[in-house]
């Protein structure tokens, strides 16, 4: 095996904790639906779903068939997979014959799936998504109940597994006024559906903020992404929680992910010589700078250049000028131990230091989902204890 220019720890301790603190948010008659799109939120999809299934999770919601593909690979048995998005309509077929369940927007698509169950003599696993007021994907009312009636037609080939909807914005209180909205559309959604005996197995309307912040949306599933994954989906869900336990902070949530690396090359650095491109880093005294063997292309911010940190011996290294594509420089002077090939932690614990995704990435106004999201497939995946 060629060695990768980084790697990723995934700790399975922290995920088992972070689902255990959302089963007891939303207690046992709720089920989660762990939430693996965008490859994990960039940890990997597929240590991810075996490290999920080991916490007890036995349902993953992804934004593509292309994604369940990849979930389907490394999924037990057991495991449902729902696709939240884009399902193409030559893909109806692959999806019906593995048994993936899939949302349902448009009611054409409705036919379409007939038509494509009854070649493979095999029920549609459908989710019925509806328009609540997010305005994004969702069968307005009028379609609803046409898409009722044909379900009801033919329901030995149309499996009505879920109605859903998805809530625009609920990580911030100050869109309180629109979930409540979204929420009373979403009852009464279901009790037309109920008028006609028409009773989906699941119904769900939560993502992680709702369903930690909003009891009366929990419904019987809820969708967790962000939460599983450590993070708050927002600081007024933070503050909801302090309150509910009444405590002024509360790290009951854990990073799963450490993202490391390590010295590639050590130089000394005169004072008054520039450090890498053009004239952004001068340094004012001599120097000993350490490179790293990675840069923008392997997902590591370019905004962080000047301003990041990392650690090396359990010590923060600024980072001195711009992120290349494949290359950025760290000082070390004040690190004489460091030498080529010692340990460098990106993001994650070294010794007492920690380097949290929060603290560098609010620096830089990117969100925590985007900055994990863009950590490259190729970068290694280990699970740790
Ligand atoms: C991404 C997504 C979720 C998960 O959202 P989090 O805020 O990360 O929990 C849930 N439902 C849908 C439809 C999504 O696209």
């Amino acid at each position: 095996m060629v060695r990768h220019s980084s790697r990723i720890e995934l700790s399975q301790k922290a995920l088992t904790s972070n689902i255990n603190f959302v089963r007891k948010k939303v207690g046992r008659n709720v089920r989660i639906s762990s939430v693996v799109k965008a490859n994990a939120y960039g940890h990997g999809i597929d240590p991810f779903v075996r490290m999920a299934e080991k916490a007890g999770i036995n349902h993953f919601s992804v934004a593509s068939a292309h994604e369940a593909n990849e979930a389907l690979q490394c999924k037990s048995k057991s495991s449902s997979i729902m696709i939240m998005g884009i399902l193409y309509e030559e893909d109806i077929e692959w999806a019906v014959e593995n048994g993936i369940e899939f949302y349902v927007f448009n009611y054409d698509r409705l036919l379409k799936v007939l038509e494509t169950a009854k070649k493979c003599n095999k029920p549609a696993l459908i989710h019925l998504e509806v328009e609540t007021g997010a305005n994004r994907t969702g069968l307005p009312m009028s379609e609803f109940t046409k898409s009722l009636s044909f379900i009801k037609k033919y329901g030995h080939y149309l499996k009505y597994i879920g109605l859903c909807s998805h809530l625009g914005g609920a990580e911030s209180d100050s869109n309180k006024f629109k979930i409540d909205i979204q929420q009373k559309r979403f009852t009464d959604y279901i009790k037309i559906s109920k008028s006609r005996k028409m009773n989906p197995e699941v119904l769900h309307l939560a993502s992680s903020a709702a369903a930690l912040a909003y009891p009366e949306t929990r419904f019987n599933m809820v969708r967790a992404g962000v939460i599983q994954y450590g993070f708050w989906p927002g600081p007024d869900i933070y503050y909801h929680h302090l309150n509910e336990v009444n405590k002024t902070s509360d790290r009951v949530l854990k990073r799963i992910i450490t993202w490391k690396t390590d010295i590639m090359d050590i130089r000394d650095v005169p004072r008054g010589e520039f450090v890498g491109y053009g004239t952004a880093f001068q340094a004012q005294r001599d120097m000993r700078i350490a490179v790293m063997p990675l840069g923008y292309s392997n997902g590591y911010p370019r905004a962080q250049s000047n301003r990041g940190h990392v650690l090396i011996h359990g010590k923060k290294a600024p980072i001195t000028g711009l992120i290349n594509m494949n290359l950025f420089m760290v000082d070390v002077s004040h690190i004489p131990e460091a030498d080529i090939g010692d340990e460098v932690v990106l993001v994650g614990r070294q010794k007492n230091s920690v380097i949290r995704v929060s603290s560098f990435t609010e620096s830089i106004n990117l969100l925590n989902n985007e900055m994990l999201s863009r950590l490259p497939s190729a970068i290694p995946r280990e699970i740790v204890k």
